[in-house]
């Protein structure tokens, strides 16, 4: 592959004495042309990125990284090539675990909040390649099912950063092994570029006589697609004039097109039951989420995956999945979750990702099976964010935590969120959620209490405490025990038990507790609010033997501490 005016002046790598501050620019925008070849696995790009000098301090250097399969072409600044030198940089951002960092010597300082256009090309390969994994001592079969993206001759996908640099970053070293680095500069990548514009044109170079395979970046540029017919050449355009949470991914392959626009699902030869499974899904799905969220607004796609072990991932509106052997029930709330995406969007990502999580959720107790299996499915999300919360609990100073709210931590706004909103769902009830989220509208989102409001509206309802401890700000989990019971009759020979519940964590909730009896048993809801201990009485029809606090919805600490037997008077 040619790329135009290859400018590149290597200068030796000893002129990088001055500390760079790798994370001084935001990458505010990127118009780039990619050109796939996937017989040679290669991948060429040329195009502009603009930087806007975030620091405090004025930036003579900017570093622009790519994975570390790709080298550096050219660099220039309004036509003319710039100084600048080429380093590997060991990174577990990209698969390679390393990149290929560009130091450019820019020819004038550009102030703090100054933004410069720099055009760039590069080439190189991307294969199958799970080093960062193997590294650490993953065994590689397994390994492989993780870092799965690769250029080939059958099956192309690409994810961005975070899995990939086939576009520029500009991040610090993460390390898998120093537990969670490399998420929190992955999360840290995110939260910059949240409000970046990206646009990638995606075209594949290829011999006339092949089929031509399906390229996919966007569900809106199928549809774009689909409009002007399909005699184009293969390309996709990938355009967000917002990234928010979303991770610039490709895909290419001789896809089976099953798709009922404005819902687009693609899958591979061998897997046609899989297919099926998810196109039998659709209607019930479908029903299930417009009754919640209202009609879909944007199309929504899901795409197979070569290998049938593959993780699945998501990017906007785009899944990609493996349909090899797909269960029914997860390939109905696969669909719920991204049939969320295309009918309710929030560029809060608490909430927009949140609510696809908690759909799922809602999705298994309803139609699916009950209650117990939806928080079994929480439980695995719970997982996700306990350690961290036990830091935040444990040493505030060190690890003061991250509230919802603003938190671009895939752990939170995924699954603590989740569990936030099923909470608010026990606590207000499916009507008044469903109104909440019904008068949401993204556009007037601008006030950090806007969704706070529109749900104590709905559930006419003081729930200040609750937002307060779970989305505005990050306390911790709760840890609630059952600290003291007392059965009592009274005159009439009615039984009682009063009962005193103990939250010892920092976040308070509304959380249901149990109480068995010979013959039976009551499920009742108390407040606890953070280090509190709150007391109910309750009516039961026979001897109380046990109380049990929460059922799993309300995720806390410590899960051992919950059951309190009643010794027989
Ligand atoms: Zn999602």
């Amino acid at each position: 592959m040619k790329l135009l005016g290859v400018l590149c002046v290597l200068c030796g790598l000893g002129s990088t004495a001055v500390a760079i501050d790798r994370e001084a620019f935001t990458f505010t925008k990127y118009d780039l042309e990619i050109r796939l070849e996937p017989g040679q696995r290669r991948l060429g790009a040329r195009g502009k990125i603009t930087l806007r000098n975030d620091s405090a301090q004025p930036q003579k250097i900017a570093v622009l990284q790519i994975s570390s399969s790709l080298a550096w072409r050219a660099v220039k600044l309004g036509g003319k090539g710039v100084q600048f030198v080429s380093q590997p940089y060991v990174s577990d951002i990209d698969h390679t675990g390393a990149l290929s960092e560009a130091i450019v010597t820019l020819p004038t300082e550009i102030k703090p909040k100054e933004s410069v256009e720099i055009e760039i090309g590069y080439e190189g390969t991307i294969v199958l390649d799970a080093t960062r994994l193997t590294q650490i001592g993953v065994p590689e079969d397994i390994a492989k099912h993780t870092s799965w993206d690769q250029i080939s001759p059958t099956f192309t996908a690409v994810r961005g950063a975070g899995y990939v640099a086939w576009y520029p970053i500009a991040t610090e070293s993460a390390d898998f092994s120093q537990g969670n680095s490399l998420f929190q500069v992955a999360d840290r990548w995110r939260g910059r570029e949240a409000e970046s514009e990206f646009r990638a044109t995606v075209v594949m170079s290829r011999g006339s006589s092949e089929t031509p395979p399906i390229l996919i970046c966007t569900p809106e540029a199928l549809t774009r697609m689909e409009e002007m017919g399909r005699a184009q050449p293969v390309s996709a355009e990938c355009s967000w004039t917002r990234l928010g949470t979303i991770t610039p991914t490709f895909v290419m392959a001789n896809y089976f097109d099953q798709s009922k626009p404005p819902f687009y699902l693609f899958s591979l030869r061998g897997h046609e039951a899989g297919a099926t499974t998810y196109a039998n899904a659709l209607e019930a799905a479908s029903k299930f989420v417009a009754e919640w969220f209202g009609q879909p607004s944007a199309p929504v796609a899901i795409a197979d995956l070569a290998d049938p072990n593959a993780a699945p991932f998501e990017s906007g509106t785009l899944l990609l999945a493996s349909m090899a052997g797909v269960d029914a029930k997860l390939a109905e709330i696969n669909l719920v979750h991204e049939l969320v995406h295309g009918a309710f969007f929030s560029a809060q990502p608490w909430i927009h990702e949140g609510l696809a999580h908690f759909a799922e959720a809602v999705y298994r107790a309803q139609k699916q099976d009950g209650r117990a299996a939806a928080l079994d499915f929480l439980g695995l999300h719970r997982a996700t964010f306990l350690e961290t919360e036990k830091q935040v609990a444990a040493t505030p100073q060190k690890n003061p935590g991250q509230p919802l709210a603003t938190t671009f931590d895939e752990s939170y706004y995924r699954s603590k969120a989740a569990y936030v909103w099923w909470m608010l769902r026990d606590m207000i009830g499916d009507d008044a959620l469903k109104q909440a989220i019904h008068r949401y509208r993204a556009a007037d989102d601008k006030d950090s209490k806007y969704m706070e409001q529109l749900v104590a509206a709905a559930a006419k309802r003081d729930l200040s405490w609750f937002f307060d401890d779970w989305v505005y700000q990050d306390r911790g989990l709760p840890d609630f025990r059952v600290l003291a019971t007392h059965p009592w009759k009274n005159e009439k020979g009615t039984q009682f038990v009063t009962v005193t519940i103990e939250n010892l964590g920092g976040a308070g909730a509304e959380v249901p507790f149990t109480i068995r009896f010979e013959g039976g048993e009551i499920t009742q809801r108390i407040e606890v609010r953070a280090r509190s201990t709150a007391t109910t009485r309750v009516e039961v029809l026979g001897s109380a033997t046990e109380v049990v606090v929460n059922d799993g919805s309300v995720p806390e600490s410590d899960l051992t501490n919950n059951s309190f037997k009643i010794a027989a008077p």
